[in-house]
């Protein structure tokens, strides 16, 4: 007898090996899983529509599917399949998978991603620094991905980052990304979502991102024809008002596996090639999908268990609920979580510059912040958010993802945001104390001074000690201040 898949909310992937000779297909909507922690609406929305539209495809192409929607958890619903033989294909996280073997059902090995964890491991093995660089430059000979006639890079360099850290010009505006048209499978979701009375945070709106293959396409399709060109350029940019400027919202289809990272990248070089972006920008892309993303999946995996223990700053502070909607009066923090409210979506540099960056300041406990963030964004993931919430933006991993933290004070809010987030702001992101001195400023030199004897001994961090101790005990002493201030603010939020 041909064994029942089970098809998990990431794995709508046509390649999911489950699916390869399957008698039968179970997706399971567990509520348990979405009432586990907040989640935001649109979160939950996005995944349920693409599990319904597999269900529907599946149908449609003869396949026996059976939905369990509203279970009160996968344990539950699985009672329903005893006696079967159940397949899955390997979840993203090793705890999960555990589950599933406790539950009796057999994994296969995962084939969404074009790195496997034994791969990352064995490139891992003996190397000092696992540094992405070095990785991302084996995955584009690996993959021959821009590569010149002689096996180079093409334009004789493999990372043209310098060119991709423009200052928006004002009135730097991106045209408005495709978006897909909801239909009536998106009409039950919302129904369900309203009826069962889960944990919900953010506001709803007509889905934005692509959940199914073709939908994913022509989102690839899209975002190449009208944006990629001008995505390198400008990826570090903030503009306020302009949430998604010219990334890809590609995301989402990636990590529920209807689009491949391959096609993707090489829809870019394609672009590249015909001469319809520049190469900075076909780059700069392809680094953060075969690069970036398959680097943070491998690191993921390498240490899956030691993530929710990692707290090498000492961060032991409740998230602010400032996060969660709580104005707290600083207007780039009150911006890009409105953003995050709206949208469920917040661009890499907000992420990691103004969210990321202020909760490091904040030292807030990073697990939960990488739970705040899995749970509010449409692409959250454990195996992202980790490496990148409590690796690269809060440090908790002492160092293993980056050489040094990412903590920045108001002034680089203020130069890569235009027009500045610091302009509709009561605070002066170039002052540090005094009354209109700004929270976030001040709190980074309070970080700096914290970790001033981790920061000395790192060439990268060792300046802005040096320049903390130039300061005068008096100032010093007024920056402590405003610092405190800040987090009684933060506080208040709470
Ligand atoms: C604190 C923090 C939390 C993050 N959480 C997530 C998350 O939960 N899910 C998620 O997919 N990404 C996460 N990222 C990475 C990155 O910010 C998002 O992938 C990106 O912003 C998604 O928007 P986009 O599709 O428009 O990306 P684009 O800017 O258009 O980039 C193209 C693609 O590259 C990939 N990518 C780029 N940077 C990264 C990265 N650092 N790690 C992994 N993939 C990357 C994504 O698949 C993305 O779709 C996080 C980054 C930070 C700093
Ligand atoms: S002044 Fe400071 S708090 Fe205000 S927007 Fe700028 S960086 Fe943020």
């Amino acid at each position: 007898m041909s064994p029942t898949a089970l098809v998990l909310g990431d794995q709508l992937h046509p390649g999911n090996p489950a699916l390869a000779d399957a008698g039968r297909v179970v997706l399971v909507e567990s509520l348990a899983g979405m009432r586990r922690r907040p989640l935001h609406r649109r979160r939950a929305h996005l995944v349920l529509s693409g599990m319904r539209h597999l269900a529907a495809d599946l149908r449609e192409r003869g396949v026996e599917v059976v939905e369990h929607r509203g279970a009160a958890s996968l344990r539950e619903a699985l009672t329903a399949h005893r006696g079967e033989e159940l397949v899955c294909a390997e979840p993203a996280e090793p705890r999960a998978g555990r589950a599933l073997a406790a539950l009796g059902v057999r994994t296969l090995p995962d084939t969404r991603f074009l790195t496997t964890p034994e791969a990352f491991a064995a490139w891992a093995a003996g190397r000092r620094r696992l540094m992405m660089e070095g990785f991302y430059r084996e995955q584009r000979r690996r993959l021959g991905l821009l590569l010149d006639a002689d096996g180079g890079p093409e334009g004789g360099r493999w990372n043209l980052d310098a060119e991709n850290r423009s200052r928006p010009p004002a009135g730097l505006h991106a045209p408005e990304p495709w978006r897909p048209r909801e239909d009536e499978i998106d009409a039950g979701v919302r129904a369900d979502l309203d009826r069962w009375e889960l944990p919900l945070w953010g506001e709803d709106g007509p889905r934005r991102f692509a959940v199914t293959p073709a939908e994913a396409q022509t989102a690839l399709e899209d975002f190449v024809a009208h944006r990629l060109a001008q995505f390198g350029r400008w990826q570090d940019a903030m503009v306020p008002g302009e949430p998604f400027l010219f990334h890809s919202l590609l995301s989402v289809p990636l990590n529920l596996g209807v689009l491949e990272p391959l096609a993707a990248a090489r829809a870019a070089e394609a672009a590249y090639r015909a001469g319809a972006v520049p190469l900075a920008s076909a780059e700069g892309f392809i680094r953060q999908v075969v690069g970036w993303r398959e680097y943070v999946w491998g690191m993921y995996r390498l240490r899956a268990d030691e993530w929710p223990r990692d707290d090498a700053l000492e961060a032991r502070r409740p998230l602010p609920a400032a996060f969660w909607g709580e104005r707290v009066g600083w207007a780039c923090l009150d911006g890009v979580v409105d953003g995050v409210r709206r949208e469920a979506y917040a661009h890499h540099i907000e992420r990691l510059m103004v969210l990321g960056n202020i909760a490091l300041l904040a030292e807030a406990e990073p697990w939960e912040t990488v739970r705040w963030f899995q749970g509010v964004f449409a692409d959250g993931a454990e195996w992202v958010m980790a490496p990148n919430a409590a690796g690269m933006a809060l440090h908790a991993d002492g160092g293993v993802t980056m050489t040094k933290p990412y903590a920045a004070g108001g002034n680089y809010i203020s130069t890569m945001s235009n027009p500045s987030w610091c302009s509709s702001c009561r605070y002066d992101p170039r002052r540090r104390t005094g009354e209109d001195a700004c929270p976030v400023t001040a709190l980074y030199w309070a970080f700096i001074a914290r970790h001033r004897e981790r920061l000395a001994a790192n060439p990268r961090t060792a300046m802005p000690v040096r320049t903390w101790e130039r300061f005068g005990a008096g100032e010093q002493a007024a920056i402590a201040e405003r610092a405190e201030r800040a987090r009684a603010e933060l506080a208040r939020s709470s």
